[in-house]
């Protein structure tokens, strides 16, 4: 770990950040250079503005509304300012930094505090407004994004996803039983969390891990990483987006992962094609490397009733002398607008399932922002059917092993778990009917997706030749508000006799990599 920057608590906005530099000089020559210099990022007077003190004392100070950055050499930058006597000149200082990562870190630091400061609707002098939003920034919610990476700042929940064992455990052997891969190799770590797959890369024998981190769990990956120092000079933490972030050299691989429920949600994957755009070189590789999204359509008596029941305290009609009855129906669409998250028996499914494939290398960003795809199953079994049950794997497409992880029913589980759009109108289906429909993926701007499901049954059997569609359901879903069904996390158990459910082909694994 490279990357040394000092924070401190600024109680009425948010934490300062310096950075130690080796020297500052004003680009005026009347003007005397100095060093060493801390830079300081703060509020220090009401606006976003950078510091620059020598002993303690202010040498310099640049407003960053009107602030430009450009890199003069690897380890040597300008800043160039509005004079706030003169505002018709501009001012510079020429800065010195200790090394490239710490260039670098200042840089991402910068970056940061000048899309904050525009954020805030300062306008420079001429009127013109900077356009220096990330595109992050442009398509998600302030809140959303803040909750969210408020959330993977703590410690707990990143100790949730490194105990899931078969994620972290399949990542493990991906890396190293593909070293080849790594070797030798500059690797970008998106969205690295605790550091986790950093720490891996660099023991499969990276040259150089870059480890992008937008949340305050940057500052615990640092810990982490310094406490493991036969790793650690390889690795540099890099706090901030990957859509905002700069980094000093091309990557040969990207690993990452950024695969939420219904593998798109989150919308990381966005970040993760925005990340190949910028820091992957021509040929470089992706870990993984593609995804895909299974769906079946599914028969759960006992799912539909729980979910329909729930509504039923609406039925009151005296709930403390109140009719409750006006808000049944809304209430009863509302449940069936949850996407359900359990580990289910593959035994419930009614069809052998389709899949939909996203290649990580090849998609374009705005490609993930609507996702359609089209549904036809022919059903196994005469039953009622009562929506469409979806899971994800990803391919981690080595040189040496293609290594698949899977959170498919009756694998074991992971705490991605699985997903089940249910239907509240479910379907009667026989053996060898078709079932067709549609799931529409609309991305939003709170970090997710909502879902639009329909499925049809044709007409089977005599008349079924003039083509008739017997029965039709639609729902609305959103997958960012999921009814997480787990009583206490027992993963599904699974019976010697279910490894090989004829309805998951193993085969279709086989088939599709040949
Ligand atoms: N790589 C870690 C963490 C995965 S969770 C592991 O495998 O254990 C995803 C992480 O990506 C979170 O820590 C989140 O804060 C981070 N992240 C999400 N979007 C990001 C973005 N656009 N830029 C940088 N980090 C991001």
């Amino acid at each position: 770990m490279e990357a040394s920057l000092g924070q401190k608590q600024n109680p009425q906005h948010q934490e300062e950040v310096e950075f130690s530099l080796v020297s500052v000089s004003q680009l005026s020559l009347s003007l005397p250079s100095f060093s060493p210099v801390v830079a300081r990022f703060s509020y220090a007077s009401g606006v976003a503005e950078l510091r620059f003190l020598h002993e303690s004392t202010d040498v310099v100070i640049a407003d960053l509304t009107t602030s430009q950055l450009f890199k003069s050499g690897p380890v040597e930058s300008i800043c160039i300012f509005e004079g706030s006597e003169e505002k018709s000149y501009s001012r510079g200082v020429s800065i010195r930094f200790r090394s490239e990562a710490e260039s670098m870190a200042f840089h991402s630091a910068f970056q940061k505090w000048k899309n904050e400061a525009v954020d805030q609707g300062t306008q420079l002098q001429n009127g013109a407004v900077l356009d220096s939003k990330n595109k992050f920034d442009d398509k998600i919610e302030a809140s959303s994004a803040k909750i969210y990476f408020h959330y993977y700042g703590q410690l707990l929940h990143q100790q949730n996803m490194l105990q899931d064992f078969v994620r972290t455990g399949t990542y493990y052997a991906a890396v190293m039983e593909n070293r080849a891969d790594f070797i030798g190799r500059v690797v970008v770590d998106v969205g690295a969390g605790s550091g986790i797959l950093s720490l891996f890369a660099a023991q499969a024998g990276a040259k150089h891990v870059y480890a992008v981190e937008a949340s305050e769990m940057a500052e615990y990956a640092c810990k982490l990483i310094s406490g493991n120092p036969s790793l650690s000079q390889r690795i540099t933490v890099v706090k901030g987006k990957v859509e905002e972030v700069e980094l000093p050299e091309k990557a040969d691989i990207l690993i990452s992962e950024p695969m939420g429920t219904l593998l798109v949600n989150e919308r990381m994957l966005e970040s993760y094609v925005i990340a190949r755009d910028r820091f992957l070189g021509s040929n470089g590789k992706m870990f993984p490397t593609i995804g895909r999204i299974h769906m079946a359509p599914f028969s759960d008596e006992y799912l539909y009733v729980e979910v329909a029941n729930k509504a039923l305290f609406w039925q009151q009609q005296n709930y403390f002398g109140v009719d409750l009855t006006p808000l049944y129906g809304s209430a009863f669409q509302g449940y069936f607008s949850q996407p359900v998250v359990d580990a289910f028996d593959p035994r419930l499914l009614v069809a052998p399932p389709t899949s939909h494939v996203i290649d990580f290398t090849s998609i374009k960003e705005e490609d993930l922002y609507e996702i359609e795809i089209p549904l036809k199953f022919i059903a196994s079994v005469g039953t009622r059917m009562h929506g469409l049950a979806c899971w994800f794997d990803v391919l981690f497409d080595g040189s040496v092993v293609q290594r698949w992880l899977t959170t498919a029913p009756g694998a074991p589980t992971t705490h991605w778990y699985q997903l089940r759009c249910v239907l509240s109108q479910p379907l009667y289906v026989m053996a060898g009917q078709e079932i067709t429909g549609q799931l529409r993926m609309v991305a939003h701007s709170a970090q997710s997706y909502t879902l639009y499901l329909t499925m049809s049954a044709k007409m089977y059997g005599p008349g079924a030749d003039q083509g008739g569609i017997l029965q039709t359901s639609s729902c609305k879903l959103d997958l960012k508000e999921p009814y997480y069904r787990m009583t206490q996390p027992q993963p599904y158990p699974v019976a010697q006799d279910q490894q090989s459910n004829p309805l998951i082909n193993p085969l279709a694994t086989v088939l599709f990599l040949v």
